[in-house]
């Protein structure tokens, strides 16, 4: 798939009820994919940057989207964003890899701040609903990025206790060995 700015008319889709599927690679999504190299262990003698770059660009991420556009019968606008992600970050304590999926859905009310009176009505329930601005040329794939960096753990972790195995798998002797020993369960 080739790097293409996806650019959509936001009430024109709307409107039209469209629907439109695709995935995207961290090639499409550059300030995520820096993010995610930000988290690599860092090697010594390891050019920070291009290398980490590289490195996660060749690990398997994906991010498949589907935008559905909705008009109802008073003139409001609607997009619905579903996402599924599969990324690779690293363990913040062990600095294994650790993949991160996520699975994550958004509603949007188009404001056009142009359009008479009615469409400015801001549906009841907006705690439902993130607003986008009218555009006819709205970024896609920046707002699916920007979507997917404020989902993604700043500084993730295994869910389980993996601090311990990397302390012992170290090579410097664990001080805290000896005690380990003491406590009985
Ligand atoms: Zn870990």
């Amino acid at each position: 798939m080739s790097i293409q700015p996806l650019q959509i008319d936001n009430i024109a889709f709307a409107k039209r009820g469209e629907h439109l599927t695709g995935d995207l690679s961290l090639a499409h999504c550059p300030r995520l994919a820096e993010l995610l190299a930000s988290q690599l262990p860092i090697l010594q003698n390891d050019a920070i940057g291009t290398h980490a770059l590289t490195s996660v660009n060749k690990t398997e991420n994906s991010i498949h989207f589907t935008l559905d556009g909705e008009a109802n019968a008073v003139g409001q606008h609607f997009l619905h964003l579903a996402l599924a992600s599969n990324l690779t970050t690293y363990c913040q304590r062990c600095l294994e890899p650790m993949p991160v999926k996520l699975s994550l859905s958004f509603h949007y009310q188009i404001i056009d701040v142009n359009a008479k009176h009615s469409e400015l009505d801001v549906v009841e329930d907006s705690d439902d609903f993130d607003m986008q601005e009218a555009n006819q040329a709205m970024d896609l794939v920046a707002l699916i990025e920007d979507e997917i960096i404020m989902a993604t753990p700043i500084a993730p972790t295994h869910a389980h206790d993996c601090a311990v195995a990397s302390m012992q798998s170290g090579e410097k002797p664990n001080p805290f060995a000896v005690l380990k020993g003491l406590i009985k369960p």
